[in-house]
């Protein structure tokens, strides 16, 4: 089996990567077993951290490494809070605090104005030094509700309206939401593009 590392701490993603990489064979292995530290993500776009993330990891364990990033960009607030999502609402953020923000500074712009997406970007880097990354990318369309709707899914999921769908991401099921999500676009487009890649 070819190896991999995921430069990510979460358990949840490594989970969910691990079995689409099992079925091509590849194995995945948490950073953190090869002692890599998590690295500060200096980039201004989805891709700059993506990369900033897999070329560290790579270049501590020596393997081909994965790393994602993502992200809520909302047009009125020209594409913020975009790479600084987790963290919009200072450095002690969390997803209550970052969600009364997003109301507070959308409170007075019309509900055709909300118009927003996340972002998800997926990158493999052969090497430290790959010239050339793998880099996978989703998008998923939305508009900001100032009411929150829905108890699933994490982050600004219940303020992300689905007007084809008539609820919010917190409205879906896990599997809903996977299916065709920003990070289940971009990890469909990483299994399409892995089957020809040679890593
Ligand atoms: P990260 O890519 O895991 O660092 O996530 C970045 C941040 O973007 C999260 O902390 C959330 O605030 C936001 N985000 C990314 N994807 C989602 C999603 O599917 N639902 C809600 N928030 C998300």
């Amino acid at each position: 089996m070819k190896q991999l590392v995921l430069a990510s701490g979460n358990a949840g993603k490594l989970r969910e990567l691990s079995v689409i990489l099992d079925d091509l064979g590849y194995q995945l292995h948490a950073q953190s077993e090869f002692g890599v530290s998590e690295i500060a993500e200096t980039g201004t776009t989805f891709v700059e951290n993506a990369i900033i993330k897999a070329r560290h990891a790579a270049s501590v364990t020596g393997l081909a490494a994965l790393a994602d990033d993502s992200g809520l960009e909302v047009d009125a607030l020209g594409g913020a809070p975009g790479v600084y999502s987790a963290r919009f609402s200072g450095p002690a953020a969390n997803d209550q605090s970052n969600n009364a923000l997003l109301v507070e500074k959308l409170q007075t712009v019309p509900i055709a104005e909300r118009s927003a997406r996340y972002r998800a970007v997926i990158v493999l880097m052969r090497h430290a030094a790959d010239p050339s990354p793998l880099i996978c990318e989703g998008s998923w369309d939305g508009v900001i509700h100032l009411q929150p709707a829905g108890t699933g899914g994490f982050g600004y999921d219940p303020y992300f309206f689905l007007p084809e769908l008539g609820c919010t991401s917190a409205e879906l099921s896990a599997s809903e939401k996977n299916r065709i999500s920003h990070r289940g676009k971009a990890l469909a487009e990483l299994k399409r593009r892995l089957k020809g890649h040679d890593v």
